[in-house]
């Protein structure tokens, strides 16, 4: 019997031996800075000449590793091995499979930190992002472990006399896996897990700036006992690897997530049929955002200027959940505008590293370019609050910056940034509030600070997002309680470390015996 499962507390670093504990850590993966990764195809590691070099986004100079790289040959040796072991995976028992994901966790729950201070080193995670994002890792594997354990007997279905039907789920064969940088850990193993937990086999394609970690998780799922070529590791560039393996014909599923850009590419691409494909491929996207704060002129002022910050630069905005839009209500505009200011201006920005930055370097020369010229572009539209500046001279270190008085569809108030930069608009009242926190493409997270209770009804059935926030902020789901995923162009709504989420991994199948 399984036992119940809460969720991974978090660390909390205010005790002293806590703090000790994430040092050390830091200093064990600084001894291994600079080592070699291999692929791993069908269980046996494989070297390549070509490499990524991972580097730390908080001090450029400093490699974390070198990973190898696959190419199209070594993608198509992977996805062999990927379908002959699917042959044996898919009958291996659900209790049998489900283990393996509570192994995997306890291993990492005993290495913990060493995760999390390797996310500090490669991604630029401070401590307490890092940390959500191993718990979130470990949440993934205890609770879709037990989802599969819910689901091995199928759903009940009625039969008539001399009749028995049965009603079960199946695996769907070959899925191939592409994860984004920004939860390097927690999507990239959440993603795989719960393909391979439900029986399927899959190649992994983790993005090209966080591939340590993703080695790392790729070595811990082999010592928890997944079989050779369940998981197969191929980082390499998304056009060639990825486009590559999204066109294969023997390719079942593919479970992506990214920009909206990279989505939209391959849900056109996945829905050609290749020579040879026998089914149609089924895609989950999880893709962008362009998350609202929503404020009430009857609402806890405070709640609303701290929850905003919060949201829109934990880990410098680089989460699909980010607060990039604050449309508050004109009696309370001026007001919340100012408190947000303040407290931003309390922000510390520097090496993750230390405790003291709260917000680490943006992920790499290309987030801090684009993440720049927007902040050129919020100059022509809005006002200019705090922040603004940017320095990449040893890091991609960019200011916690605040644009006030921005057109609804304004460039900034429409486009993903993905970096620290939030946009405020005013709005005449709740009814406009709502129209115009929906005036994006997107539908991922929001929030709606209020004490209407009127108002509050009114945004949980309008407001159109995916994962609906009341008086709190709009980033930090926690697997088993907020279930995620977004609209429209956020994607196909999957709901990750929901109830519904491993039957995208499967299908149904009925059976009826006549006696
Ligand atoms: P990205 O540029 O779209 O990359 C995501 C993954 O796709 C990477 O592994 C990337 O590989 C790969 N890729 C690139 N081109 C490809 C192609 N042609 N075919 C197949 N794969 C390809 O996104 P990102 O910058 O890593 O992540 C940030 C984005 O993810 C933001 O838009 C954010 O909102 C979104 N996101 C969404 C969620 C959600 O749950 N909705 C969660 C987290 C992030 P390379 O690294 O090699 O290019």
């Amino acid at each position: 019997m399984v036992q119940p499962y809460k969720h991974e507390p978090l660390t909390d670093f205010s005790i002293e031996a806590n703090r000790q504990a994430y040092l050390q850590a830091l200093k064990t993966i600084e001894g291994e800075l600079g080592k070699d990764y291999d692929l791993v195809i069908g269980g046996e590691k494989v070297s390549t000449e070509d490499r990524i070099i991972s580097v730390n986004p908080a001090n450029k100079q400093e490699v974390i590793g070198r990973v190898s790289k696959a190419n199209q040959e070594l993608a198509e040796i992977a996805m062999q091995a990927a379908v002959e072991a699917f042959k044996t995976w898919k009958k291996t028992k659900p209790e049998v499979r489900a283990d393996v994901l509570f192994k995997a966790a306890a291993i990492i729950r005993r290495r913990k930190h060493e995760f999390s201070a390797l996310m500090t080193k490669e991604a630029g995670k401070p401590w307490s992002e890092a940390d959500a994002d191993t718990a979130e890792g470990i949440d993934f594997l205890e609770y879709y472990g037990r989802q599969m354990l819910a689901l091995k007997n199928g759903m009940s279905v009625q039969s008539r006399p001399n009749e028995h039907n049965r009603y079960g789920y199946i695996p769907l064969g070959v899925g191939v896996i592409i994860s984004p940088w920004n939860f390097p850990f927690a999507i990239m193993a959440g993603t795989t897990v719960a393909a391979i937990v439900s029986g399927n086999t899959v190649l992994l394609k983790p993005a090209s700036t966080t591939p340590v970690i993703a080695a790392k998780f790729v070595e811990v799922m082999e010592e928890a006992g997944l079989p050779k070529g369940v998981l197969n590791f191929v980082p390499g560039s998304g056009s060639e690897v990825g486009d590559y393996l999204v066109d294969h014909k023997d390719t079942r599923f593919i479970s992506f997530t990214g920009s909206r850009e990279v989505g939209l590419r391959i849900f056109e691409r996945s829905s050609k049929i290749s020579e040879g494909q026998i089914w149609m491929k089924r895609l989950i996207a999880e893709m962008g955002g362009k998350d609202t704060i929503v404020v009430d002129s009857e609402a806890d002022l405070e709640l609303a200027a701290q929850s905003i910050v919060a949201s829109a630069f934990g880990f410098s905005g680089q989460k699909c959940s980010a607060c990039s839009r604050a449309v508050v209500v004109e009696d309370v505009y001026e007001q919340v505008l100012n408190r947000v200011v303040e407290l931003t201006n309390q922000l510390t920005v520097g090496d993750p590293s230390d405790i003291s930055n709260f917000m680490g370097p943006v992920n790499d020369h290309g987030a801090f370019k684009k993440i720049m010229e927007y902040i050129e572009v919020g100059k022509q539209e809005g006002k200019l609050m705090t922040g603004g500046e940017g320095d990449s001279s040893k890091g991609f270190f960019i200011q916690p910056t605040v644009f006030a008085d921005l057109d609804r569809k304004a460039r900034l108030m429409q486009e993903e940034i993905f970096g620290p930069v939030v946009g405020f608009t005013k709005a005449k009242n709740f009814d406009e509030a709502i129209e115009i926190a929906n005036n994006t493409e997107y539908g991922l997270t929001g929030a709606v600070i209020s004490r209407n209770r009127a108002h509050i009804e009114q945004a949980r059935e309008d407001f159109h997002v995916g994962n609906l926030y009341i008086n709190r902020g709009c980033t930090g789901a926690i697997v088993g309680y907020q279930p995620f995923g977004g609209f429209n162009m956020s994607g196909t709504d999957s709901k990750a470390g929901g109830p519904d989420y491993l039957l995208l991994h499967m299908q149904a199948k009925t059976t009826s015996e006549m006696f």
